[in-house]
Parts: C-alpha cells; structure tokens; sequence
C-alpha cells in the first residue's frame, strides 16, 4: 500500500530536498529530476538535483539544468547536501547502485525519507514510498502520475511540463516504443492544455547536434557496422580514439544503437562504447527477443525488454569476439 498522506506530509515538512537519479544521465532521468524539481519547489526552501555524472548539454535548454550538482565534480558539496537532506528522491532506477559512486553518500544518511519512482524491471525494497510501474513508458510520465496522487496537477507550470515531455519523448522513442499508452498520450495531453510547444522541445532534443556528431554518425555506419544477418543482429563499436577523433561530447552516441533496428529483419542491435577505459554496451531490439536477459546474464546490467544496457570488462574488440560467441545461443530466438 502506498501511504500518501504520509508522503504528502513529509513533503509539506521538509526543509531540504534531494533527488538522486542514474549514472549517465539521460533523457528521462534528468527529465524527470527537474519536472520534480520544479513541482516541489512549490513547497520546499531548498530543493536540489544531483546527478552522479555530468548531465549531457543536449538538455542544457531546459529549465533549472544550471542548478544540477554531479557527485563527480563535486564530490564534498553533494555529501554535504546529502547529509542535511530530510527528504530523498530516487529518480529512474530501481537500485541504489545504479548510481555508481553517488551511492556512497546516499548512504551517509540514514535518516531521511526516501521516495522510489521508477519504471525499471525487479525494483529493490529501498525506500519509504515507491511508485514503481514496470509498464510505464517513462519516470516522466510516473511523475505526473505522483502528482496527481498528491492532488497537484494545479501546479503543472511550462518549465514543469517541458521536462516531463522530454522524457516521455526520449524514452518512448517519439511515441514508437510499445511502452506508449493510451495514458501516455493523455498525459502529454495535458501537457499541451498547459502550454508546452512539443514542436519547439523537437527541435532542442534532435536538431540541436554537432557537425562532429553526425560526422560521428556518418563514419559509425560506413566503418564500425557490423551485420551478423545468420542471427539477425548487428554491432556497433567504437574504440576511444574513435570518439576523440570527433571530439565526443557527452550525449553524442545517444540514439546511435537505433539505426540498425531500421533494416529490414535486423531484430537486435548492439552499441559498445570505450570511454575513460570503461567498455559500456547499449542492447535494443524489435519485437519479443528480450535484451535485458542478454544483458544481464553476460553484461552485469539489464533493463526493460527492448531497450538494455550493461558493462564489458574487456576490451571493445574483445567483447566483439565475447558476442559473436555468444550470438548462437541465441539463433533460434532471433529468428522466431
Ligand atoms: P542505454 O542503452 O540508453 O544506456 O540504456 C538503456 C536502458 O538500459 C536504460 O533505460 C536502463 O534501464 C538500462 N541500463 C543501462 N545501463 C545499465 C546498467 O549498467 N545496468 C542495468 N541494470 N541497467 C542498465
Ligand atoms: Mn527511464
């Protein structure tokens, strides 16, 4: 049972608020950390997003970005704000340890309440109230319903409804992904009725990129493509001298992983990225064949059935050769 009256009240009392979300931060976690953001500002003095990493400058348009704090950059700041927080939220992941070194100064506060929501398969019992709803398309669109349990939604603001929008469309893949429900649409809706532009949000999320990253993009699928057509997969790798020869920032593989999803019986796609010496893999796929199984089995990660991530611990090449001998245990499932 949800108890939200005492959720209600323990927003109403707090003095210092925190809201935590995953390492890499994308679409849908910074998202919906500012959309909170924006609704609890309505009642609380201090109110602070934290990221355990930098947030990608993709997002940079949308309101409250310069006030985010990543635990990277600064690690004493964020323990300072943890220790003093009544209230923490934990936006977009299911476990504390998806927040990756963040987790440690969670941990310095034993204290306060703690609110989940989070969209993620196999959620962890971590906090004092949990939304957690496996089929929703986004923690965006989770945030608008919590506000709504709190009898809120007179406070939905364009700064508010502007970062809830920017989730739901980044994480539904403009409205494609099976996760998009009737609800999603009427959320977004409402939305509109408030008066964001979801025009103008295009234009900032996906025709705001760098010449560097479509060059990026252009050498990707000419020179690092690999079709593996006996198992309808395909892999996509991209070494650190790769993205340092098209200065990488942040958020510029973002999306990459799609594009072979749009040939014709191509079922799964794989995107593995080397960055700082760290290997990270990006799974997605079209139709039942669930990645985050795949994932979870060879990668340590997982994620929702399309759309899965995880870590290698050897190289890109050799992760390559680690796929490729894993692909035919798969074969059957990826031609069903
Ligand atoms: P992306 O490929 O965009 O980084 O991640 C896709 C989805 O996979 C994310 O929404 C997240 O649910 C999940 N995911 C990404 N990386 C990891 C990871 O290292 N561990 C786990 N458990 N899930 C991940
Ligand atoms: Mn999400």
């Amino acid at each position: 049972m949800k108890n939200w009256r005492e959720v209600e009240s323990k927003i109403k009392n707090s003095k210092h608020t925190v809201i935590l979300s995953h390492r890499s931060p994308d679409g849908d976690s910074v998202g919906s950390s500012l959309a909170l953001y924006h609704y609890l500002k309505n009642y609380i003095g201090h109110v602070q997003v934290i990221t355990p990493d930098p947030a990608p400058k993709f997002l940079s348009w949308l309101s409250g970005f310069d006030t985010i704090l990543n635990y990277q950059e600064n690690e004493d700041i964020v323990n300072q704000e943890l220790k003093k927080a009544d209230l923490i939220c934990c936006l977009d992941f299911n476990t504390p340890s998806r927040m990756g070194d963040l987790e440690k100064a969670f941990h310095l506060n034993q204290d306060a309440y703690i609110i989940n929501i989070d969209h993620h398969q196999d959620p962890d019992d971590f906090s004092n109230f949990q939304l957690s709803e496996t089929s929703a398309s986004s923690t965006c669109q989770l945030i608008y319903d919590f506000i709504y349990g709190l009898k809120g939604t007179e406070k939905l603001s364009i700064e508010l409804g502007e970062a809830m929008y920017t989730g739901i469309v980044t994480d539904t893949g403009s409205f494609r992904f099976s996760s998009t429900s009737k609800h999603t649409h009427n959320v977004v809706a409402e939305l509109i009725e408030v008066g964001i532009n979801p025009g103008k949000i295009h234009e900032n999320i996906y025709n705001n990129y760098s010449i560097d990253r479509l060059k990026l993009l252009g050498f990707v699928l000419v020179q690092r493509f690999k079709v593996y057509e006996k198992y309808n997969a395909a892999i996509i790798y991209l070494p650190e001298e790769d993205l340092n020869q098209f200065n990488f920032q942040k958020g510029d593989t973002e999306g990459i992983v799609n594009y072979p999803l749009t040939v014709a019986n191509i079922r799964m796609s794989i995107l593995i990225t080397e960055k700082d010496g760290k290997v990270k893999m990006s799974f997605r796929s079209k139709g039942d064949f669930r990645v985050n199984e795949l994932s979870s089995k060879y990668f340590s990660g997982g994620g929702h059935f399309n759309a899965a991530g995880g870590i290698s611990d050897v190289g890109v090449m050799e992760t390559v050769k680690k796929l490729e001998e894993i692909f035919p245990e798969y074969e059957k499932e990826l031609n069903a």
